[in-house]
């Protein structure tokens, strides 16, 4: 779809929907605030009324506007070439590739490139790559004899770390997460927060995923079999808790109920995030020290990432052993905003999940 086969009407709602899809098809300039943006960009959305749009950059710059910082809209193209080209990396790797290692292939910083990565695709690198195992692995199942040989095939190093890794996630036991989570209902909502439009999806134990600019795709590349409910009397009930949490995080959340699973060590970690006090952060050393392997610091990093429920599970509160941000999922304007949020002083309760 070229530029001039769309309406504005069309772009307008693309753009009310932040479509991914719609990144370098055309650009919005947003006349108020003198910049311009791809039609995803995360940033608040302006009135119609403010907004022209734009077939590409040169057009908005000659128009006197300027890039926006945020979404980097000159950079589509690069971005594409970028996680095309890691995507095939991570498939043909047998071993897990570092964020490190594709971010250097790429030519981006690690935090920057894993921003980019999740922005088209939804997923970290890490989550994308252990989806892809997984996937391998139901696949192998489904017509291997021996599930031992599909486990190898999929690039596991052996059972016991197959069933680590699979063994509860989301409440299931290993052989229902083999058939595609089936039985498993997830209630979602996307909600807007001063944070930005908030993925929100529980199954009845828990919380199961909280994201930022993520929709319905992104949480069915993650669920892939299981039965996702908009809304729900229930879920609205609980999404409203979680609201809450997140716009005053000082006031602690740890009444909220968490379903998560993941390796004994990523759990060992998530846990040792919950009880980090609200307004104070820890380092990645700190948090290997705190489960005992003071060596796995880049192990606790890659943990921290593969974090499902963003703010509820802080990893926000992890930064770098100098003190400086380090990197977010969500972008560093979020981290930065829950930290400030949470330098607030309050009582508040520690707890397990
Ligand atoms: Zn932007």
């Amino acid at each position: 779809m070229s530029f001039a086969t769309m309406t504005d009407d069309e772009r307008w709602e693309a753009m009310r929907r932040r479509d991914k899809a719609h990144d370098g098809r055309f650009i919005v300039g947003v006349l108020t605030t003198g910049i311009y943006c791809r039609p995803s960009c995360g940033a608040r959305q302006p009135l119609r009324a403010n907004v022209r749009f734009f077939a590409d950059g040169a057009g908005a710059r000659a128009a006197g506007l300027r890039p926006c910082k945020r979404c980097l809209p000159d950079d589509v193209g690069r971005d594409e070439a970028a996680v095309l080209a890691a995507i095939a990396a991570i498939k043909g790797s047998e071993e897990p590739l570092a964020l490190a290692d594709l971010a250097q292939r790429t030519g981006y910083s690690p935090t920057h490139f894993q921003r980019v990565f999740t922005r088209h695709t939804g997923l970290s690198p890490a989550a994308y790559a252990r989806t892809l195992r997984e996937e391998r692995a139901r696949a192998a199942l489904s017509d291997a004899e021996r599930v031992t040989d599909a486990i190898y095939d999929a690039g596991f190093s052996g059972p016991s770390r197959f069933y680590g890794h699979m063994e509860g996630r989301m409440g299931m036991t290993a052989s229902a997460w083999v058939n595609g989570g089936k039985g498993a209902t997830i209630h979602w909502a996307v909600v807007p927060t001063s944070l930005g439009d908030m993925l929100v999806a529980a199954t009845d134990k828990g919380v199961c995923r909280l994201s930022f600019a993520e929709g319905r795709e992104a949480l069915e590349n993650r669920f892939p079999a299981a039965m996702l409910v908009e809304g729900g009397a229930e879920f609205e009930a609980l999404l409203k808790e979680v609201v809450d949490a997140v716009e005053t995080p000082a006031q602690g959340f740890d009444h909220i109920p968490i379903d998560v699973k993941g390796t004994a060590f990523q759990e060992a970690v998530w846990r040792e995030l919950r009880k980090i006090p609200a307004g104070e952060t820890r380092s990645y050393a700190d948090i290997a020290a705190a489960v005992g392997k003071p060596n796995a610091v880049r192990a606790a990093g890659s943990a921290n990432g593969a974090n499902n429920v963003a703010v509820l599970i802080p990893c926000h509160r992890v930064v770098r052993s100098d003190g400086s941000l380090g990197g977010y999922a969500y972008g560093l304007d979020i981290k930065d905003e829950l930290l400030r949020r949470e330098s607030a002083p309050a009582q508040r309760r520690l707890g397990e999940f």
